[in-house]
């Protein structure tokens, strides 16, 4: 899928931080600005696209990247999947967005009461079947090592999907692409929980 990268002043990974940090505020305190979907922004992105980030989320009804950063058209490229985990077609995904768009930050995003993760936590793992059990199972580590490490029922979903969004960062090192662009200090992967409750996305 060719596709040029239009131009565009290539943010650091603090400043991208602090522009989403800037629009989450906003949307948190329930004063987005209006996105721009205007056809004259949408003519500026025929012919390319140049996002400042990927983000990884969950398909999570309620945890829509560009509402959360408050963010308009060709600002993100975003990649959902229940459980936000990290698959070959996922990882390819964002491969192309690293090599090809020459984004500067990779974000996993992770959010409170997740569903996926809840389903996890509840099912047998021994007895996992079809593609659903294909999500579950990637979450499987995440939520055996949280119930280790935590006593606490109420606390080990949040925990869980907190221990995967760590997990999910270590399995994009596998790809030797992006593993080389931030080792070239040209990439950063970073990580970011999502409260349904405040609407804050948190840094981790
Ligand atoms: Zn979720």
């Amino acid at each position: 899928m060719p596709e040029q990268s239009a131009a565009h002043p290539h943010e650091t990974a603090d400043q991208i931080v602090s522009r989403l940090t800037e629009g989450n505020l906003r949307f948190a305190q329930g004063l987005p600005l209006v996105a721009d979907s205007s056809p004259g922004r949408r003519a500026d992105l025929v012919c390319g696209q140049s996002p400042v980030a990927a983000v990884l989320a969950c398909s999570d009804s309620r945890v829509g990247p560009e509402l959360v950063f408050d963010q308009g058209l060709g600002e993100l490229f975003v990649v959902r999947v229940a459980g936000n985990i990290v698959d070959d077609t996922v990882l390819g995904s964002l491969e192309y967005a690293v090599e090809h768009l020459d984004v500067g930050v990779i974000l996993i995003m992770g959010h409170s009461s997740c569903g996926a993760v809840t389903t996890a936590c509840a099912c047998d793992f021994s007895s996992l079947e079809g593609a659903t059990g294909a999500v579950l199972r990637a979450l499987e580590p995440s939520v055996n090592a949280a119930r280790s490490t935590c006593a606490v029922p109420e606390e080990i979903i949040d925990l869980s999907a907190k221990l995967n969004m760590k997990a999910q960062a270590q399995t994009l090192l596998d790809s030797r692409m992006i593993a080389g662009a931030v080792a070239a200090g040209g990439l950063a992967i970073l990580q970011a929980w999502y409260d349904l409750t405040t609407g804050v996305v948190s840094w981790l």
